[in-house]
């Protein structure tokens, strides 16, 4: 192998190494995982104010039950002492009827709030449910994506790891000089470096090239460089 024949497969090494470092960097499986992770904290936010607001709602309909329970003893006895006969005056009986008619008036708004404070408690701990459901399958699902991230990132790094063994391979066949042009011209270009003549032309900036220097990158000539652009250029006869 040619020193320029090496230097391009160092080339497409490096381009290989490049993009996977890319990938690898923004593996857009660890953006989904992130939105995931932030769905899952919105959602055990939502459970735990649920939860306060059910254990609210709950002692509120308790505390309703025993206010409608009080009530109701105080107007069983009430009506007792009415229609038991031991009240005769007319003026205490309709005082009487009076507190009573107010009494099963408090007693039925007791009743209605209880109501409703046992339907709210449904719709929570059916809210509650959901919540709980959709948090096990997104834990479960970004479970799946942190194990295909980490298979993913395994097989990327065990590739560019050969890679590496390639690469030291191939710098063997290329002098110190040449690579030291190379890997500054990477260094500043950080694109394609080594280019192909074409024509007469620069694969590289597309100037035309002096026959002087076409003539210096024919095969196993040294390595030359465009003088317009100063990349490596390869004969490809
Ligand atoms: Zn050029």
């Amino acid at each position: 192998m040619t020193e320029i024949e090496s230097l391009l497969e160092l080339q497409e090494l490096d381009a290989e190494c490049l993009a996977l470092e890319t990938v690898l960097r923004e593996l857009p499986i660890q953006k989904d995982i992130d939105e995931l992770e932030d769905k899952l904290l919105t959602l055990r936010e939502r459970l735990r104010n649920a939860h306060l607001e059910l254990d609210r709602v709950r002692k509120e309909q308790k505390h309703g039950e025993w206010e409608a329970k009080d009530i109701t003893e105080t107007i069983d006895s009430l009506s007792q002492k009415l229609y038991g006969g031991a009240v005769t005056n007319p003026r205490e009986i309709e005082n009487m009827m009076n507190r009573l008619n107010k009494y099963k008036s408090t007693k039925n708004k007791l009743e209605d709030n209880v109501i409703e404070l046992m339907e709210r408690v449904e719709t929570l701990e059916s809210e509650i449910n959901k919540d709980n459901l959709e948090i096990t399958q997104k834990e479960a699902e970004r479970d799946r994506l942190i194990d295909k991230c980490r298979s993913e990132m395994g097989e990327i790094s065990s590739r560019l790891a050969d890679i590496k063994k390639s690469k030291e391979k191939i710098r063997v066949n290329i002098s110190d000089s040449s690579l030291k042009k190379y890997e500054q011209l990477l260094k500043d270009r950080g694109d394609r470096v080594v280019v192909p003549i074409k024509g007469n032309i620069c694969g590289g900036c597309h100037v035309a090239l002096p026959n002087s220097i076409i003539i210096l990158a024919k095969p196993n000539n040294k390595i030359t460089r465009c003088e317009n652009c100063g990349r490596i250029l390869c004969w490809r006869g």
